[in-house]
């Protein structure tokens, strides 16, 4: 098996604010990982780690071969991490002055130098795969919250990651628009994209995990099957939660 994320006790605070606790984490190829969680509980914080976006103070990281040191000590591997490792935020974070079609190509361009004929043919491809190839010439501000998240996981795919991030995709979300947004990453998940994926849905995670991750406290206190976390869960805080979100 190939190990796509690997975190040995990982550490990570902000000032005195201990926010991963001992975090041991493998992910492999192909799998999907759903972590839940009370807000505030390290979520967005653990996943941001995996590509770079937040530092770490102890422990060990691996992201598809390349070390992360502590304390953003490997620029090298940082650069390399962040070309294989894509990236959905709650708030889209389109570029507001690009069209959709020019914010899909402007990675690959900068990134892996591609010619604009590929770029331009990859991103065509991509808004079809999404569902809104007849949206490619408008700016970001004039389509609805769910096309502007599938603009964002278009964009994240152009660049060939190895391994998708989603904090909360749907959280911003109408509730009309979540199904369209959560059917995309379905698909990508049927066609074994390794994903980590914060999300308050359980239905998806029930249906698209591999593996359900419940975080407390900055601490892994459950991991498993989703039947298994969700219909027995072991740990009192998991009982919890899930009595409180089910
Ligand atoms: P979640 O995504 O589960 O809601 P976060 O990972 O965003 O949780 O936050 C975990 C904890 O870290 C919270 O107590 C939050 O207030 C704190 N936190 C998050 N980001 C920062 C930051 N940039 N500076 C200081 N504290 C932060
Ligand atoms: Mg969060």
């Amino acid at each position: 098996m190939t190990h796509i994320v690997e975190m040995k006790g990982m550490n990570k605070y902000f000032g005195k604010l201990h926010v991963l606790k001992d975090i041991d984490l493998t992910v492999e190829q192909g799998e999907v990982v759903v972590i839940i969680g009370a807000s505030g509980s390290g979520k967005s914080t653990l996943i941001r780690c995996v590509n770079g976006l937040e530092e770490f103070e102890s422990g060990h990281l691996k992201v598809d071969g390349h070390e992360l040191a502590p304390k953003s000590g490997n620029p090298k591997a940082l650069a390399e991490i962040r070309k294989e490792v894509g990236m959905v935020f709650q708030q889209f974070n389109l570029f507001p002055h690009l069209t959709v079609k020019k914010n899909i190509m402007l990675a690959p361009q900068k990134v892996k130098s591609e010619s604009p004929t590929i770029a331009n043919a990859t991103a065509e491809r991509l808004l079809n795969r999404v569902g809104i190839g007849n949206q490619a010439d408008k700016y970001p501000s004039h389509l609805s919250g769910g096309q502007q998240q599938r603009v964002a996981i278009a964009r994240a795919l152009a660049m060939e990651p190895r391994l998708m991030l989603f904090d909360e995709p749907t959280s911003a979300l109408d509730p009309e628009m979540i199904g369209e947004v959560l059917d995309v990453m379905r698909e990508l998940a049927k066609e074994g994209m390794t994903m980590m994926v914060v999300t308050h849905e359980m239905g998806f995670a029930r249906e698209v995990a591999d593996r359900v991750i419940y975080i407390h406290e900055g601490q892994i206190v459950e991991q498993g099957k989703p039947d298994d976390v969700f219909d027995n869960p072991q740990n009192e805080r998991t009982q919890a939660f899930l009595s409180r979100v089910l």
